[in-house]
């Protein structure tokens, strides 16, 4: 068995003690004669594992009361319209544009009313975050909007928003349990699974109770409905269950980590080797302001476009995968989540030393 370092930035690296888990339980879910994959949704098994997975995430995040877990399916993409939809009470709210994926949620948002860009960053290709102290927030805003991490750039709030009193709402898709966050500081937390917490096919959401519609015009699907999700305990539909049964399991290797801020501790390590190279570096170059700078996506450029090309070609060979940067900007990019082990960063880092020693 082969495995290599997988730096992509979603579907990602999961960590291998998970896999391994996972493996041993796929025929045999613990004496039940079948893999999670085949039971019934409305089992005492799946409930427990259902269960388990929520109360695991409540104690990671220390998720205050008046708060729904809700396990949903669609991807982020999907929740760029729900948002909106039963959100959007007096058909107003505030977008701080930090990139594609918050673009894309804005462009999302202008369907169901008024979505206004209150702040943005791509007067400088979205290499920074920008300053939130004192935005023009809308008076009859229902809540303001913003991307957390943005994937594709590599920037990340360090700080939030100030709102001035409107809910905040926030896509964490790719730095979901990267480090400690303050649930109470926002309306709702959501990312789709793939990036930081599981397979793909899981969106996973915390939402104030009070934000949650009672009721909302009869032609709106009944699926799109936030209220039919947290009334049945995420059991409406036939839920995404092998993802949940996975993010679970990962939830508990988080515990196992010494919680977020365990897993801060050890993110931050991983990035400071990544990053002070690249500070230290006479080829390569982060690419983002540097009190921007993410933990999990590190963006970063020769200058030379056939240099990165021959990085990345030479990279993979020696088993350092998914390193081209996104289409929408090039160069290279290393998605360091959760689950990659320093020595896969510590690896990347002497192959690029030697890189950089043989190219100049
Ligand atoms: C990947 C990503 C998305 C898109 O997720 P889908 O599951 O493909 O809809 C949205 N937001 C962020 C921050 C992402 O990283």
């Amino acid at each position: 068995m082969k495995r290599i370092y997988n730096f992509s930035a979603g579907p990602a690296v999961l960590p291998e003690e998970v896999l391994q888990e996972a493996a041993g339980e796929m025929l045999d879910y613990r004496g039940c004669g079948m893999s999670v994959m085949e039971m019934s949704h409305r089992s005492k098994m799946f409930e427990n594992i259902l269960a388990e997975a929520e109360q695991d995430l409540r104690d990671l995040l220390a998720v205050p009361q008046g708060y729904k877990v809700l396990f949903l399916q669609g991807g982020a993409h999907l929740q760029f319209a729900m948002l909106p939809l039963n959100l959007m009470k007096n058909h107003t709210a505030d977008y701080i544009i930090t990139g594609h994926w918050a673009k894309r949620a804005w462009s999302e948002a202008k369907k169901f009313g008024a979505a206004n860009a209150i702040a943005s960053s791509e007067d400088k290709t979205f290499s920074y975050i920008p300053d939130c102290a004192d935005l023009p927030v809308s008076d009859n805003a229902d809540y303001v909007y913003i991307c957390e991490n943005n994937t594709i750039y590599g920037t990340k709030f360090h700080t939030l928003p100030n709102t001035k009193g409107k809910p905040l709402v926030a896509d964490v898709s790719s730095c979901f349990l990267s480090e400690p966050m303050d649930v109470s500081s926002y309306g709702v937390i959501y990312g789709g699974a793939q990036k930081n917490i599981g397979p793909a096919g899981v969106v996973v959401m915390i939402i104030r109770e009070d934000l949650i519609p009672d009721s909302l015009p009869e032609s709106v699907p009944t699926m799109l409905r936030y209220k039919t999700h947290a009334d049945n305990g995420s059991m409406y539909n036939t839920p995404p269950c092998y993802g949940i049964y996975m993010c679970g399991k990962v939830f508990k290797w988080i515990k196992a980590q010494g919680g977020l801020e365990g897993m801060k501790k050890i993110n931050e390590k991983k990035a400071a080797i990544l990053y002070n190279y690249l500070d230290s570096s006479k080829l390569f170059h982060g690419t983002v302001e540097k009190s921007s700078r993410s933990l999990m996506n590190v963006p970063f450029i020769t200058g030379d476009a056939d240099i990165d090309a021959k990085f990345i070609k030479e990279a993979a060979a020696a088993g350092f995968e998914n390193l081209k940067g996104h289409r929408s900007v090039g160069g290279m990019r290393a998605s360091i989540y959760n689950a990659m082990p320093e020595a896969g960063v510590q690896a990347l880092v002497d192959f690029m030393k030697n890189f950089e020693a043989e190219n100049s």
